[in-house]
Parts: C-alpha cells; sequence; structure tokens
C-alpha cells in the first residue's frame, strides 16, 4: 500500500487526531472558539478568560448549537472537525442571532427596489462589478416578485459598499479572510444595506473571493433571509464557489416563503442537496480512495466521518476545482495511486486532491472504446489481475491496465459475466475482495470468484442511517 501523502492526510485524517497539542497551537484555537461563538452563536462575552470558562454550561451548549447547525456530531467540545468548519472564510452575519432581531420576520413592504452602490473596490473594473451585483439581484428576483433597479444617487433601499476594518456598525472586519462580508435585514436607514470588507481580494473568477457569489449570499439577507444549515443552499455561512452561482432549492423556498412566488409563468427550481440516509438516494459513482469509500452524487461527495452523525458531505468542488459535478464512473488503481473520473467520453487522472496534468482525456484514444459509447456508467479496477470492468448500459468491457488495451471478446453482458445485479449499474466499487454494485435505491455484494451475490443492501448502507 502506498504511503498517505500529504495534503490528503492534513484535510482528510483530520478526525482521527487529538487536540493540537502544543500550547501555541492551543492557545490560538482556544481564541477562535469563543471569537467564533460570540460573533456568530452569541455567546456572551462576560470578561472572564474563556481558557477558564471553556467548560462552563454556556460555552458548551453554544459549541453544541453550533455544531447542530453544521450538521456536525454534537460533542460540545471543540473538536478538530469543529475547529475546521471554524476556520472556514465565511459571512460575518450570525447563524444564531441576538434575541432582539429574532422577532417577528422583517421583510420588505413593497417589491420594487433600489440599490445603490456608494464606492467601488479597485480590484475589479467598474463595470465588472456593476455586473457581479446586477447578476446578484438577479438571481432573487428571477425566483420572487421582487424586482431591483440600480440608482446613482440619493438614498436607495439596498446601499452597497466596500468598507475595511471597524466602519461603524458595531461589526467590524478583522483583515484578510475569516469574514468576508455582511448585510443588514429589510428595514430603514443601514437596513438592506451590504458591506464588503475591502480587505478581501475580489474577483469575478474562482480565485477568492468571487464578487457575486458573496453579494448573491449578501443580499439574501437584504431580503429578509437568514442564514441556511442546508450545504448546498447559497445561504449557508461559509464560502464556496465552484464556477458557478445558482439558488439551490432551499434558497427558492426561503424567499418565497416571504414574498411568494415568481411571476414567471414555470415557477423556477433549484437543485436539491442530497441526504446521506434519504431511503430513495442513489449514487453517480463510489471508490475507494485511499482506503476510505467515497460516495459521488451530483455537485457533491459523502464518505463516512467519525465527526459526522451520518455522513460527511462535500462540493466536489471544494477538492477538486477542476473536475466537473455530475461524474458517472471512478474507480481507484491503489498501486500507481491514482483514481479515474468519468463523465461523458472523457475522464480525469487525480492523485491525492491534484488531477494530473494531462487531463481529461478522451475514452477513445486512452482505453479504445467504440465511438458508439458515449458514457461510462460505473468502473471498477480489480488488482489481483490488474483489469478494469467498465459498464455501459447492459455490458461490460474488461480493460487490461498492464497491456494497456482492451480484452478481446468484448462487450459482454452483464447478465451473463455478473448474474443476478440486473441489466444495468449506476456504481461499482470493491472492497476486502467483494464488488458492490449500485442500482437505484439498492446495492448488492457480489463474489466475483463464485460470481454469486452474497447479499442484498440498500444503496446508502455504509452510512450512519437509523434502521428504518
Ligand atoms: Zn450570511
Ligand atoms: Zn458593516
Amino acid at each position: 500500500m502506498p504511503s498517505l501523502p500529504l495534503v490528503l492526510m492534513l484535510l482528510w485524517a483530520v478526525g482521527s487526531r487529538g487536540f493540537p497539542a502544543t500550547s501555541e497551537t492551543r492557545e490560538q484555537d482556544v481564541e477562535i472558539v469563543q471569537k467564533y461563538l460570540e460573533n456568530y452563536f452569541n455567546l456572551k462575552n462576560d470578561g472572564k478568560q474563556f481558557e477558564k470558562q471553556r467548560h462552563s454550561a454556556p460555552v458548551v451548549e453554544k459549541l453544541k448549537e453550533m455544531q447542530k447547525f453544521f450538521g456536525l456530531k454534537v460533542t460540545g467540545k471543540p473538536d478538530p472537525e469543529t475547529l475546521k468548519v471554524m476556520k472556514q472564510p465565511r459571512c460575518g452575519v450570525p447563524d444564531v442571532a441576538q434575541f432582539v432581531l429574532t422577532e417577528g420576520n422583517p421583510r420588505w413592504q413593497k417589491t420594487d427596489l433600489t440599490y445603490r452602490i456608494e464606492n467601488y473596490t479597485p480590484d475589479l473594473p467598474k463595470a465588472e462589478v456593476d455586473r457581479a451585483i446586477e447578476k446578484a439581484f438577479q438571481l432573487w428576483s428571477n425566483a420572487s416578485p421582487l424586482r431591483f433597479t440600480k440608482v446613482v444617487e440619493g438614498q436607495a433601499d439596498i446601499m452597497i459598499s466596500f468598507v475595511r476594518g471597524d466602519h461603524q456598525d458595531n461589526s467590524p472586519f478583522y483583515g484578510p479572510g475569516e469574514n468576508l462580508a455582511h448585510a443588514f435585514q429589510p428595514g430603514p436607514n443601514i437596513g438592506g444595506d451590504a458591506h464588503f470588507d475591502e480587505d478581501e481580494t475580489w474577483t469575478n473568477n474562482i480565485q477568492n473571493y468571487n464578487l457575486y457569489r458573496v453579494a448573491a449570499h449578501e443580499f439574501g439577507h437584504s431580503l429578509g433571509l437568514s442564514h441556511s444549515t442546508d450545504i448546498g443552499a447559497l445561504m449557508y455561512p461559509t464560502y464556496t464557489y465552484s464556477g458557478d452561482v445558482q439558488l439551490a432549492q432551499d434558497d427558492i423556498d426561503g424567499i418565497q416563503a416571504i414574498y411568494g412566488p415568481s411571476q414567471n409563468p414555470i415557477q423556477p427550481t433549484g437543485p436539491q442537496t442530497p441526504q446521506a440516509c434519504d431511503s430513495k438516494i442513489s449514487f453517480d459513482a463510489v471508490t475507494t480512495i485511499r482506503g476510505e469509500v467515497m460516495f459521488f452524487k451530483d455537485r457533491f461527495f459523502m464518505r463516512t466521518h467519525p465527526s459526522y452523525p451520518e455522513a460527511d458531505l462535500n462540493f466536489i468542488s471544494d477538492f477538486w476545482p477542476l473536475l466537473p459535478n455530475g461524474l458517472e464512473a471512478a474507480y481507484e488503481d491503489a498501486g500507481r495511486d491514482q483514481v479515474r473520473f468519468f463523465k461523458g467520453y472523457r475522464f480525469w487522472a487525480v492523485q491525492g486532491q491534484d488531477v494530473l496534468r494531462g487531463y481529461p482525456q478522451d475514452i477513445y484514444s486512452s482505453y479504445g472504446f467504440p465511438r458508439t459509447v458515449k458514457h461510462i456508467d460505473a468502473a471498477v479496477f480489480e488488482e489481483e489481475t490488474g483489469k478494469t470492468f467498465f459498464f455501459v448500459g447492459n455490458k461490460y468491457w474488461r480493460y487490461d491496465e498492464y497491456k494497456r488495451s482492451m480484452d478481446v471478446g468484448y462487450p459482454k453482458m452483464i447478465a451473463h459475466g455478473f448474474p443476478g445485479i440486473g441489466h444495468k449499474v449506476d456504481a461499482v466499487f470493491k472492497k476486502d475482495g467483494f464488488f458492490y454494485f449500485f442500482h437505484g435505491t439498492r446495492q448488492y455484494k457480489f463474489d466475483p470468484k463464485t460470481k454469486r451475490i452474497l447479499t442484498l443492501l440498500k444503496a446508502n448502507s455504509w452510512f450512519n442511517c437509523r434502521k428504518n
């Protein structure tokens, strides 16, 4: 087995490590926890040193509240996964607001709103700022009866500015990273206004931080939405950007709950975030990666993790910014420490978090598939024989990784080579000598030696789902 290279260990094995050992790190972490809970979960700072009170009831309760919000295992302790979340760049608006702000649901009493860009960041051409802001408002107007008009002078409902540090609204920014922007709920004066931290670098691309992405989130607050616990929602508090910005179904439900449906004849819909323990869940691709099993679905992948009660859900783009969403097949060649991902006729080779140079390649020139094959449903590598099995429709191919050629006599019928698993598969992976085939909500544990199904399982049997 190859040793686990560094980057991945740091990111993925963090859950198995103890609390950071050096006193210096610990002090830093204690400060992070305190500040985070004060800023975003309304922990009262009573002037006592946090170190002394970190096992106190209010701190433990606030930590639990934070862990629950982010879908972490509720331990009441600042475990490594909790700290990891706390260190992510995010929106400055609290997840749990002070009690005075939660009363009533603030909303605009009109649907025609104005906005004004008071000043511009030097990071981007002016026209690019205008465009990012306009597009961000468009996301919300597409899904609601709201209309936004830009004005260039006077008081607008939503005043937009780039400011830094303490800017006289009791919500200072703290320099680069950490919190990027904030916006106020609907109301007069500062109500609805959005502030972007000028200490950040604002971009119109994949580099941190994409202004359109952050503005789209902040305007949600300007319109009365609070943070969502749905990691796929634009209103989730931490920053992620995968190249496109869209309202998730959760965001659409949120804005329509306040202002009613859109006037478009066809109501807009957005992507739903998959739930590992949803009894109807199916997967696009499943593969082992360095000893873990990863389940791919739409924009996400899931894995079991001790810090998450059901499953750890991540954006594919957070780990592999160069991979597309909606991957269709994947297999690991552990000997080469490589995972290959397939979508359409293209595939990517990945080592740890790095997509290797020279990819994507096409399956025709690299594997010798005929042009009639438009995409791969599932793939799995068998290290004992050096063969990779590719499943396409009701047939399968066998590829020799050593000879680098397709074995003769293929494709064959799945029903012939893998009897009982049905005529089509969504995903397959191999573990401890067995193949696990996925089709819809079903999973088959298959013994390749005897060519028999050993067990019929639910597709999500690898997660800690309560039996129902
Ligand atoms: Zn926010
Ligand atoms: Zn502000």
